[in-house]
């Protein structure tokens, strides 16, 4: 015969059980083989196999593509340590692989899950199970995934220039910096090479100011496509253009620029249905410890441009060969 206590202590797990059950976490309990004890609805419900096919059954078993030896790792150093163990999502995205069913999280594709193991100590202080409580954190995982994606483009925009997509100059000139104290450290040959559309003006009159900026986009394109991977390609200013060749001597850095000059001349522009042809002027220099900083860097390959210019256009000068 039950006693009023018993009856009332039945009851009271019957309410816990029942809260356990409805509980919006994953909970399940393993014995030591990894056999299934407990299984509450929140598992029924993501893994799709109901509590009567799972109790007794080793865990493995149970639910296909779980990371076996890592997790038989960790239930072990649970059960030895006898202390609590936690896996963020961070570290491992998923435990369960279930899907994400939440409305507003629809972009993921999987349900992203911090997980608590819980040694579970009998009466007499022994650790024979453990509790292992699944938490969906899909909307908090997103929200920091979407944020660090979005600072990833924001940094990304704040070193483009808007008209072109090249670097813009406050970033190309931080490259120029770093080139010139690696220089400074390494004594590695690198070039600089300035150059500016001719007579410029004249085509913002004659076509417009829209078919100046194709101008100044198609260029850019052209500089892209002639650089190597490791050339440092910026927009310096309105119609000016600025290029690190890393690694580069003058003589190299000569046969850059006449190809350079050579494809701008060969570059046809077309703009509401008239061809637009162009010249460009350069100025190069090579670093030498001459330049005692960045800015006289610049400075040197301004005044070969310059030069250019003087000299009739449509040509490039090297720095200390004028
Ligand atoms: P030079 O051969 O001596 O370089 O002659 P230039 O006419 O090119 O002279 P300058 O470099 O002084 O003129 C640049 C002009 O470029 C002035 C400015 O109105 C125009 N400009 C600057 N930025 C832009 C831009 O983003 N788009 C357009 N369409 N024009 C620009
Ligand atoms: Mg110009
Ligand atoms: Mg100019």
């Amino acid at each position: 015969m039950t006693t009023l206590n018993e009856s009332q202590a039945i009851e009271e797990l019957h309410w816990q059980l029942g809260l356990l059950q409805t509980l919006d976490v994953g909970l399940l309990v393993l014995d030591r083989q990894y056999n299934v004890q407990l299984w509450n609805s929140f598992m029924e419900h993501h893994s799709g196999v109901v509590a009567s096919d799972t109790r007794g059954r080793n865990l493995f078993n149970v639910i296909a593509n779980l990371p076996v030896d890592w997790l038989k790792r960790k239930l072990d150093a649970v059960f030895m340590l006898k202390n609590p163990a936690y896996i963020s999502w961070e570290q491992r995205p998923y435990l369960f692989r279930f899907k994400s069913y939440r409305p507003i999280t629809g972009g993921a594709a999987h349900m992203y899950q911090n997980v608590s193991l819980i040694p579970l100590r009998s009466p007499s202080g022994e650790v024979n199970h453990i509790g292992i409580l699944v938490y969906d954190v899909t909307d908090i995982a997103l929200g920091k995934l979407q944020l660090q994606q979005a600072n990833a483009q924001l940094k990304a925009l704040s070193r483009q220039d808007g008209l072109t997509g090249l670097y813009n100059r406050a970033y190309w000139e931080q490259c120029l910096d770093l080139e010139f104290s690696r220089f400074a450290r390494r004594q590695v040959a690198s070039s600089l090479v300035l150059l500016d559309i001719d007579h410029f003006k004249a085509i913002n009159d004659n076509y417009g100011h829209p078919a100046g900026d194709e101008v100044i986009r198609q260029l850019a394109a052209l500089l892209t496509r002639l650089a190597r991977r490791t050339d440092i390609v910026g927009r310096y200013g309105g119609e000016e253009f600025g290029v690190l060749l890393v690694d580069t001597g003058s003589v190299n850095a000569e046969i850059y620029c006449e190809r350079l000059r050579r494809a701008a001349e060969a570059l046809e522009v077309e703009h509401g249905g008239q061809r637009i042809s162009f010249t460009i002027s350069l100025g190069v220099a090579e670093l030498t410890s001459e330049a005692c900083g960045p800015a006289e860097w610049i400075e040197q390959a301004d005044r070969a441009l310059y030069r250019s210019k003087q000299a009739g256009r449509n040509r490039f000068t090297v720095y200390g060969l004028e």
